[in-house]
């Protein structure tokens, strides 16, 4: 762990610009858009969050928690923790630093027992899951998930697992665990308290056999920010791998777990990226023999990642194709939705 100063002497190093750009956001003259396009007029085509290049700090006119230094920014836009935001600035990112010079980057040791980890934090994240009921017919969670076309054969399907009861859950993961385990497992967070209280939908990322490595939770109130809550640690594969089979035929690349399982609904063959840009090079492989649609948001950070997407895949000799039927600004639900009406 770093102590304050490192953290400070790391953030004076950095030029929250390059950062900002670096992180793939069109910045221009001191602005670039909200992650939360939604929230604005035109999806934020004026940009609205400022960066204070002297100060470090970046801040959205409207939204009032999209606001921070240049940590907070690698966290809120990558979805990832703290102590992973300073990991991706100190060790992934060296070329982002002020003064070359001085730059002394060291990749973080590689920890002793590390597989041990790896397997106690599944255990932990498994019987997590397990302590969960399946979506119950009828509940606020099966009604919003039915309002985006997704029913009850794919919540099976997919084993969608449901927070009820928040405090129940709760205690009998510390009647389990300790809370340091659970920390440790990402499930709770700095304060001691399960993450999860205004996410209720958990969506495990399930391999081959069905085993849930990874889960994604997801908010059902609008007023929830962010809507979606990634397990705190590198996301291992696509959600609903399982299609990715190697066998020769098409398959729908969609952004977010909802959509894919809106398209898994209407049964296409649909994988997914947990955000715009977490598609990962070491996937590519994953899609040998696939024809790939690509169907991201057609807004301008779901179009920059298809391109770029799919300038991976046909470097590797897959061929891909846009979706192309969604108007600006919509994604797979909104188009399935306004279909239907
Ligand atoms: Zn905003």
């Amino acid at each position: 762990m770093m102590s304050n100063s490192e953290i400070q002497e790391l953030k004076s190093s950095l030029s929250i610009t390059v950062v900002a750009k670096r992180l793939g956001l069109s910045v221009e003259r001191g602005h670039f858009r909200c992650f939360f396009p939604e929230r604005h007029a035109n999806g934020d085509r004026t940009p609205s969050v400022s960066i204070n290049e002297e100060k470090g700090y970046f801040k959205c006119f409207v939204c009032e928690n999209v606001k921070g230094d240049v940590i907070s920014l690698v966290q809120m836009y990558l979805g990832i923790s703290f102590a992973e935001a300073l990991k991706w600035l100190k060790g992934d990112a060296p070329s982002i630093k002020r003064d070359m010079q001085k730059s002394t980057v060291q990749k973080p040791k590689k920890q002793e027992n590390s597989e041990r980890q790896k397997f106690f934090k599944e255990k932990v994240i498994f019987d997590f899951l397990n302590l969960l009921s399946p979506i119950p017919p009828n509940s606020k969670a099966a009604w919003w998930l039915a309002k985006r076309h997704i029913y009850k054969p794919v919540w099976d399907k997919v084993l969608l697992r449901l927070i009820d009861d928040y405090h129940r859950t709760s205690r009998e993961l510390l009647a389990k665990y300790s809370l340091e385990d659970l920390q440790y497992a990402g499930l709770f967070n700095n304060q001691g308290i399960l993450r999860y209280g205004r996410h209720p939908i958990i969506i495990p990322y399930i391999d081959e056999q069905h085993r849930p490595f990874f889960f994604q939770a997801r908010a059902i109130e609008k007023d929830v920010v962010p809507k979606e809550l990634n397990l705190q640690k590198a996301i291992p594969f696509p959600y609903n791998k399982e299609v990715l089979d190697g066998k020769p035929g098409i398959v729908y690349l969609c952004e977010g777990a909802i959509d894919t399982l809106t398209l898994l609904g209407h049964n296409f063959c649909a994988v997914g990226v947990p955000g715009v840009n977490s598609f990962k090079p070491e996937w590519v492989e994953m899609f040998k023999n696939k024809k790939i649609i690509l169907c991201l948001d057609n807004d301008a950070a779901g179009r920059a990642s298809e391109a770029r997407i799919s300038a991976m895949l046909q470097a590797a000799g897959l061929e891909t194709h846009s979706f192309g039927l969604l108007p600006e600004g919509e994604d797979i639900n909104s188009w399935f939705a306004s279909r239907q009406s």
